[in-house]
């Protein structure tokens, strides 16, 4: 399959959507892209998608042209199911092809399975192609360990602070280690439902910290972040418990962890490269003042990192 035959190249990711929230196409996001989030990872053979945000039509499209005849094998790997990481599924044409071999791993969501959250979208009145009638091999594979392989790659799994059930992943290639939080609001300042039901203040207090501490150690020495850093600081203020996360607070979680490259990620759909632009300063000022070590950049959708951290392609 031709997916092996990438095992002996560097591993890779490209960004196909880096938005938050809903896609936003226009002058406004001409350089960071208005897609909803999908990466694309290739590492010892394997191809991996993360999220099937409207980013993964562009994907698809990319994919059939480079593998027009071959059988492909892809796996993709589900975070949640709130609509921007998997809106785009049902656009993605791989999985109109029967050459192809596609699996898609996912948590079971709070009160439905992982199987009904993907083929709910795909039900009428919603869409008129059911997921059944896919003519790909599609293998949907609900997840119960956090710690699993894929090929020669190994992946950890954590649950992260969001509405619902959402996790982040960590990708271990030979050539180094990719996580992966699209969507994750800081636990020092607040607790979602799962883990604050039933909890003091004093209590929630205490959570957050061995919360924050256990997702440090998750992180710990990543040759990639790519973390939600949808809001500024002071618009964080106006959106505690929406879910995500802001600047200081994703910069202090990557430095703590000492991660060698951090990716603000999950733009919000409200600001333009400009306003992004300017995150990206606010973020880099932080680091500078911390006077550690810390790369961090602003995913731009198209753009593709190799995992020394070098930005190759625009
Ligand atoms: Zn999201
Ligand atoms: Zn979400």
């Amino acid at each position: 399959m031709p997916s092996s035959s990438a095992s002996s190249s560097p591993a890779r990711i490209r960004f196909w959507g880096t938005r938050g929230s809903i896609a936003v196409p226009g002058p406004g996001a001409l350089r960071y892209g208005g897609n909803t989030t999908c990466l694309e990872v290739r590492a010892d053979g394997e191809i991996i998608i993360l999220d099937a945000g409207s980013g993964i039509r562009p994907l698809g499209i990319a994919l059939e042209k480079e593998f027009p005849n071959e059988p492909t094998k892809l796996t993709l790997l589900i975070t949640h199911a709130h609509w921007d990481h998997i809106q785009g599924f049902p656009f993605f044409k791989p999985a109109y092809h029967p050459k192809n071999q596609i699996r898609i791993f996912g948590f079971d969501g709070a009160g439905a399975s992982f199987r009904q959250i993907l083929a709910e979208p795909m039900k009428a009145p919603f869409f008129p192609i059911a997921m059944r009638e896919l003519s790909a091999k599609v293998e949907i594979k609900k997840l119960s360990e956090m710690k699993f392989s894929l090929g020669r790659l190994e992946v950890q799994a954590a649950f992260v602070n969001h509405p619902g059930i959402c996790v982040g992943y960590r990708i271990f290639t030979s050539a180094g280690s990719i996580a992966f939080l699209p969507d994750h609001e800081p636990y020092e300042f607040f607790l979602h439902s799962a883990r604050a039901n039933n909890l003091s203040e004093e209590q929630a207090k205490k959570t957050a910290v061995e919360e924050r501490a256990k997702l440090v150690e998750f992180l710990r020495g990543s040759d990639v972040l790519i973390l939600d850093a949808q809001y500024t600081d002071e618009e964080y203020e106006c959106h505690i418990g929406w879910g995500h996360g802001s600047i200081s607070s994703v910069v202090s979680l990557a430095l703590d962890a000492e991660v060698q490259t951090l990716l603000l990620f999950h733009h919000d759909p409200n600001h333009d490269d400009r306003m992004v632009d300017a995150m990206l300063k606010s973020a880099r000022e932080l680091v500078a003042k911390s006077g550690r070590p810390l790369e961090v950049d602003a995913a731009r959708e198209g753009s593709e990192i190799l995992l020394e951290g070098k930005i190759a392609a625009a």
